[in-house]
């Protein structure tokens, strides 16, 4: 008989440390499975208290795994074979897996009652199906770093036979921890941000700033395209987009160019808090890592972060470069995000930033000009799309 993977057998994640909280994590967690998943529409769901069963119904196992690998608040899941719980059916179906693996050489059974009326008990199991395994193929027993962890999860009705278990994203499911402005560049830091910060539950909203025509169409086209593959993590992402360019203008005009960046990032935080408050965004996020150029001294964060009183999550604050270029890889994001652009940071780029501001300093060049309108302007003048990998892009109404 042929035994074939026909179950996805998936633990939640982070539960212990959420208590009360159990059931909406796993309501939103089964609900953002099965938003992940929705490609695969023959694929058929079973929640219980501790795990979630998707049925393959002949979906492809491979490409519904990969995908799965992208939920956050799942901590890990094994392709499982799903037959009647007789002893003698459970063995001849992990002997059959067992032959499959054929690149391992050790093995060791994991077996678990959840039905303590099945005889024998689980050690009886392993015996069981370790003697049989163990005189019809060469593998041998190794309990402490075996190459193959053969798991059977024997319930009333039915038992599951797995092949050890595939890692999950870990942490909470996205949505279930509020919602959260990200400011996001067309670089490799922030589209991190974002992903980090929908790891610990919380759904990212996005704002770029754009200034056209000193920055291009293909930079915006950029910066959508990175908005489309964090979707994949959440569904979409909705972006709003700001033109900055007669702020930016007249910040150029009017401050000492060695103050210019700092007031440009300290507009991005009035405008991005105002645009929170009104979208319900909680906290504000962005890609800044501490010491990694002038504007992201901790002088340069303390007056940046001087015009609000939202939290700001920094979540690549303590992460060398390397490091956020190997997330941003894992996530898909690096090669888009090292496409050459134009940043409206990078026009008129001072010769020497301030690396140490004061907030005295900070407020004596923004009293030089009247910056209000041009901001309440910028404001008005703001664009919102929706974006996800399934529709390209369309217009938030
Ligand atoms: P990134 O790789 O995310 O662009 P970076 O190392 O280039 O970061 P900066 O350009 O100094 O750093 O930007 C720091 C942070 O400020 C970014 O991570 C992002 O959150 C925000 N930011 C910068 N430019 C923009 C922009 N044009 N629109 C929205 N947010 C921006
Ligand atoms: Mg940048």
């Amino acid at each position: 008989m042929a035994y074939e993977a026909s179950v996805i057998l998936v633990r939640y994640g982070e539960l212990s440390t959420k208590g009360k909280n159990r059931k909406d994590f796993v309501n939103r967690l089964c609900e953002n499975t099965k938003n992940q998943l929705k490609e695969f529409p023959r694929l058929t769901y079973e929640k219980t208290y501790d795990r979630l069963y998707i049925r393959l119904n002949g979906e492809e196992c491979e490409a519904v795994s990969e995908r799965l690998q992208r939920v956050f608040g799942l901590s890990s899941f094994s392709v499982a074979i799903k037959v009647e719980s007789v002893l003698e059916v459970i063995a001849e179906a992990v002997l059959a897996l067992a032959k499959k693996e054929t690149g391992a050489k050790t093995f060791k059974m994991m077996a678990r009652r959840h039905d303590k009326l099945f005889y024998p008990d689980s050690d009886g199991i392993n015996r069981h199906c370790a003697g049989l395994i163990l005189a019809n193929t060469k593998m041998t027993v190794d309990v402490h770093h075996p190459d193959l962890k053969i798991i059977v999860e024997v319930q009333r009705d039915f038992t599951y036979i797995m092949a050890g278990s595939i890692a999950g994203a870990g942490g909470f499911p996205v949505g279930i921890g509020g919602k959260a402005l990200l400011l996001l560049s067309g670089g490799i830091d922030s589209p991190v941000a974002a992903v980090l910060t929908m790891k610990r539950g919380v759904w990212v909203e996005a704002v770029h700033f754009a200034s056209p025509p000193y920055t291009s169409e293909a930079a915006l086209d950029k910066v959508k395209k990175l908005a489309g593959i964090l979707s994949g993590f959440q569904g979409f992402v909705r972006l709003h987009i700001v033109n900055l360019t007669e702020l930016q203008l007249a910040i150029n005009q009017h401050c000492d160019p060695s103050y210019t960046i700092t007031i440009l990032r300290r507009m991005m935080v009035r405008i991005s808090e105002k645009i929170a408050t009104s979208h319900k965004c909680l906290a504000l996020v962005s890609g800044e890592s501490l010491g990694q150029v002038a504007s992201q001294t901790i002088q340069s964060i303390q007056v940046i972060n001087e015009v609000t009183n939202f939290p700001i999550l920094r979540p690549c604050i303590s992460m060398d470069k390397v490091e956020i270029i190997q997330q941003s890889y894992k996530i898909g994001t690096y090669e888009t995000s090292i496409l050459p652009y134009q940043d409206c940071c990078t026009i008129f780029t001072p010769q020497n930033p301030v690396t140490k501001p004061t907030v005295k300093k900070a407020l004596y060049q923004e009293n030089r000009f009247d910056w209000q309108p041009l901001l309440q302007k910028a404001l008005a003048d703001m664009t919102t799309l929706v974006i996800s990998t399934q529709e390209e892009s369309k217009d938030y109404l």
